[in-house]
């Protein structure tokens, strides 16, 4: 082994995107007590945390804490943020490469999977992920509009984004007012007509992939009751027989609280939430000027695939729902990064255990790495990313250990930062964002909010007195 990780030759490792699993990374490179190892994090936005900060729902304010534990590692004196640099737009991956021995890209899955189905893209139909980036506060969805004027919205999907999205939807505003949502959302939330909300699941309870606190939330709701229907609720012979093989004792809790609610009765509450199983959109229907009315949707059925799992076959049975909006909750999607092999198939970055591969010789690009939801794709809650980061940042030792890392022209803390400042002289360190957070936080004070967030740059510019 080189003298590399020495005081005298510190590894140098660029960790692009400063969500959970970057974070993760960092934590584990951190512990490597006889090497030497400097991180610099970079972040497209001016604040880091991704999905914590622009992704988990602001009513779930517990998760949020995880926060304090990523605070902590950026306290080592080896780690540098570099917020409101954009791969690709300020610096590239050329670059990096000429900065640093080892480059972990953790961008997780920025955009929506589509269900690809006529009228998909009629006005007032959406990615939930949009509107999801829209209610935290993300800068770049900030001037999105959802008109929430009309009675009936519906969720298509029954993970835990779905959920989130059908409680934001149906939460009181003013219990939303005691979160950190951002202002411009509750103001338009104050303002909804919306009463009737459905969640569309194309499988049956037993296999909704949300989780079973989540399904109990949805019973707690102060502003709105919560429907299933007897029918669907039932277990199907192949469902009652996998749950019987599996013993998941979570998801027959799950498939309990969700039938408890077939009993419910109209309490007076003003809104409503139908959790709907067996049914998938095969058609959005819109009006004449392009706005979305109505959805069809097909009965299904469950069969057993060669998988090993049930999947849903469409029935001859339709049904038609008047829907004002709609929301289509089936999944994140992975974004390519320029100059980064990517599988688009999957919507990941091309990789065995974490090592980038050429999509040409099928082997690993020497120094480059991957992890979290860009690696494996969107699956899993934050913890998952640890383990998922600690796997790649192995296999990054074990490369080290054999010699096979990038040999950057400029492998120094200070060029790097010289050439990032030059590329981006309005570039975000920690402390920075330290004061940002301070100021969202002591505003959040005034109003009795765990925090009120800058949602445009140029405010969290302003905050910081640049131009
Ligand atoms: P997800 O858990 O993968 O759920 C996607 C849902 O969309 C599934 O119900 C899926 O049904 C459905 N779907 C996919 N394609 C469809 C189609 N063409 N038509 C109808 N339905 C379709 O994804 P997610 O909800 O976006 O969540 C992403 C990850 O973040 C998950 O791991 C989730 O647990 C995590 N998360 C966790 C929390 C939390 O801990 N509270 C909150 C938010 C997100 P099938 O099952 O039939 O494929």
């Amino acid at each position: 082994m080189s003298n590399l990780g020495t005081e005298s030759n510190p590894l140098r490792v660029a960790i692009v995107g400063a969500g959970p699993t970057g974070f993760y990374a960092a934590e584990h490179l951190f512990k490597q007590k006889d090497l030497v190892i400097e991180v610099d994090m970079f972040d497209r936005l001016p604040t880091p945390f991704g999905l914590v900060r622009g992704g988990v729902a602001p009513d779930h304010q517990k998760i949020k804490t995880v926060t304090k534990a990523f605070d902590r590692i950026a306290k080592n004196s080896r780690f540098r943020f570099y917020g409101y640099v954009e791969i690709g737009r300020d610096i590239n991956v050329e670059d990096l490469r000429c900065h640093y021995h080892q480059i972990i890209y953790t961008t997780g899955a920025q955009t929506d999977r589509q269900m690809n189905i006529p009228g998909e893209d009629l006005q007032g139909s959406h990615p939930a992920t949009e509107f999801v980036a829209w209610y935290n506060g993300h800068p770049d969805y900030r001037d999105y509009e959802f008109d929430l004027s009309g009675e009936r919205a519906a969720v298509v999907g029954i993970g835990n984004v779905a959920l989130d999205v059908a409680r934001i939807l149906a939460r009181d505003p003013d219990e939303l007012a005691k979160t950190d949502i951002a202002d411009h959302a509750l103001e338009a939330l104050r303002h909804s007509n919306i009463k009737d909300i459905y969640v569309l699941g194309r499988r049956g309870p037993a296999q909704a992939k949300f989780t079973t606190p989540e399904a109990k939330e949805l019973g707690e709701l102060e502003g709105a009751d919560v429907f299933t229907m007897p029918d669907e609720m039932e277990l199907d012979e192949l469902s009652e027989q996998s749950l019987a093989q599996s013993q998941d004792r979570g998801t027959m809790k799950k498939v309990e609280i969700l039938q408890s609610y077939t009993d419910n009765k109209p309490s007076g509450k003003p809104k409503k939430l139908i959790v709907r199983f067996l049914v998938s959109p095969v058609e959005l229907y819109g009006n004449e000027a392009g706005q979305v009315t109505g959805m069809k949707l097909v009965k299904n059925k469950l069969y057993a695939s060669g998988a090993g799992t049930l999947r849903p076959k469409a029935t001859d049975q339709f049904e038609e729902i008047p829907v004002d909006i709609v929301f289509r909750s089936v999944g994140y999607r992975g974004v390519a990064l320029p100059g980064v092999p990517f599988y688009e198939n999957w919507g990941v970055i091309l990789n065995e255990k974490g090592r980038v591969l050429n999509p040409e010789t099928n082997k690993p690009v020497i120094g480059e790495y991957t992890g979290g939801w860009i690696k494996r794709g969107p699956s899993g809650v934050i913890g998952t990313n640890k383990p998922d980061a600690v796997d790649t940042v192995n296999c990054m030792l074990e490369d080290l250990e054999a010699g096979k890392t990038l040999t950057p022209a400029q492998p120094d803390a200070t060029a790097a930062r010289d050439f990032i400042k030059q590329q981006q002289p309005n570039y975000f360190s920690y402390e920075d964002w330290l004061r940002l957070d301070e100021i969202e936080v002591a505003k959040g004070k005034e109003t009795g909010q765990p925090r009120v967030k800058f949602t445009r740059v140029a405010e969290m510019l302003a905050a910081l007195g640049r131009q």
